[in-house]
């Protein structure tokens, strides 16, 4: 069984083709980063043009470098929520127009899930596990029981991780997006700053990160200030709340697999922390290879093909949602 994935809801236009048996598993990434760069964000006007002007070419090349056609496809997996509007329609658009050529199936799959299961691309992980959640838009804790099964355990209250990261390196004029950057910068610097860790010790699988980055814009307010050593700072306090909440959601609910995907789950310091907990034996951590923790359609044709072969599928006047609540959309279109 082959589908084609398509992926729009955010800076990335991204397709690909993906059999279950993964012979088939090829995708292509074109990131507007360079677009959003001198903004400081993504642009939601000037994402939805770029997505409609690169889809089409991005779908020749993936067929022209594909050893399998169009024909082949059986079903056709697109994200429906949640995302900026204006670019999650250019990709269901484009999603339908090719399911109605094809006469085949559309499958609709929730962009938070595509992230967790980016991990199985690589691994299939058993039931039940934790997913952390940590990019540009989101920063939650669920608990997973199977596939479509998730249950919302706590998250941040105010900005995600990633938007933090990113607002923080607009700060220190650094551009977008201001992950990779400060995780870069971060490893030439010291702790010299201690950052407030909101919530940290409460009882709660709830985090807030607002009050950190006007911590951090106080300081750079200041003007005198090493990037590097900001960036240390500020990322030790980021990964200390995440740390010691995942710990919390596993004392919690007895379970001890934790996925973590997001683009943030590309970070180095991430994945050295929560490597030594696995040592410790607290954790048993799974986290995509870098390529896979950012936006991409692989990991949405993965999660596609899953509610597929549990026989679901989607009206052909399916219409995208801003925010469809993970755990709610599990529900719609679990089985
Ligand atoms: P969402 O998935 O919540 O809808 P999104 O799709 O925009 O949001 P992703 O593409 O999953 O988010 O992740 C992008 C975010 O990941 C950006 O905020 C970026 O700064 C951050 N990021 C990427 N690489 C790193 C890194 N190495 N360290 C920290 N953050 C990173
Ligand atoms: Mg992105
Ligand atoms: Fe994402």
């Amino acid at each position: 069984m082959i589908t084609l994935a398509v992926e729009t809801s955010c800076d990335e236009t991204s397709l690909a083709l993906y059999s279950d048996s993964g012979e088939v598993c090829k995708e292509i990434t074109l990131s507007q980063a360079l677009v959003h760069h001198s903004f400081g964000g993504v642009v939601p006007e000037l994402s939805a043009r770029e997505h409609t002007r690169n889809i089409l070419p991005l779908l020749d090349e993936l067929l022209r470098t594909s050893p399998v056609d169009l024909k082949k496809v059986d079903f056709v997996s697109f994200t429906l929520t949640p995302g900026l509007i204006l670019s999650l329609v250019v990709g269901v658009a484009f999603a339908k127009a090719i399911s109605y050529a094809l006469g085949k199936p559309l499958v609709p799959v929730h962009h938070l899930e595509g992230h967790i299961y980016s991990v199985f691309l690589e691994k299939p992980v058993d039931y039940p596990f934790l997913a952390l959640i940590v990019s540009g838009g989101h920063t939650d804790l669920y608990l997973v029981e199977g596939f479509s099964r998730y249950t919302f355990l706590g998250g941040t209250l105010d900005d995600a991780v990633g938007e933090s990261y990113d607002k923080v390196a607009t700060m220190m004029g650094l551009g977008y997006p201001g992950g990779p950057v400060i995780d870069r910068l971060a490893k030439e610097g010291q702790p010299v700053y201690n950052f407030p860790r909101p919530m940290l010790k409460e009882n709660t699988l709830n985090m807030s990160f607002s009050g950190l980055k006007t911590a951090v814009r106080q300081v750079i307010e200041k003007g005198s200030y090493r990037k590097e050593d900001v960036a240390r700072s500020f990322q030790d306090a980021i990964m200390d709340v995440l740390e010691e909440k995942t710990l919390l959601a596993s004392r919690f609910t007895g379970i001890r697999r934790v996925v973590i995907v997001g683009g943030v789950s590309a970070n180095s310091e991430l994945r050295r922390r929560f490597g030594l907990l696995q040592d410790k034996g607290l954790l048993e951590v799974y986290i995509p290879r870098p390529r896979l923790s950012t936006d991409n359609a692989l990991m949405i044709a993965y999660a596609g093909m899953e509610r597929f072969k549990k026989g679901v599928v989607a009206p052909e006047d399916i219409n995208p949602e801003p925010n469809i609540p993970l755990e709610v959309f599990g529900k719609v279109w679990g089985k």
